[in-house]
């Protein structure tokens, strides 16, 4: 049974609004540099790891491997921690 519209739960669901909170991730997501721009997939991450916060699984980059600090900096990110 629906109790809502999609619009509205998009936008005040704790799931929702949480995925749309990068300090939320964890693994190399969590650590990542790219976090506030990208965020990885949290389809992919629910599918394989059970946690819609956890890394994703399918990126190979490693966070803090970015070799131009001052392009991060242009585009408002910072070094990974
Ligand atoms: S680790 Fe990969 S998927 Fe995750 S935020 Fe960084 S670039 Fe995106």
């Amino acid at each position: 049974m629906r109790t809502g519209r999609l619009a509205g739960i998009h936008r005040t669901s704790p799931l929702f609004t949480g995925m749309r909170d990068h300090g939320r991730l964890a693994g190399r997501c969590g650590g990542c540099e790219f976090a506030p721009v990208c965020g990885g997939s949290r389809s992919r991450a629910f599918t394989l790891a059970g946690d819609p916060y956890a890394e994703d699984p399918w990126c190979s980059y490693q966070p803090g491997n970015f070799p131009y600090p001052a392009d991060l900096a242009a585009m408002g990110l910072r070094p990974a921690a």
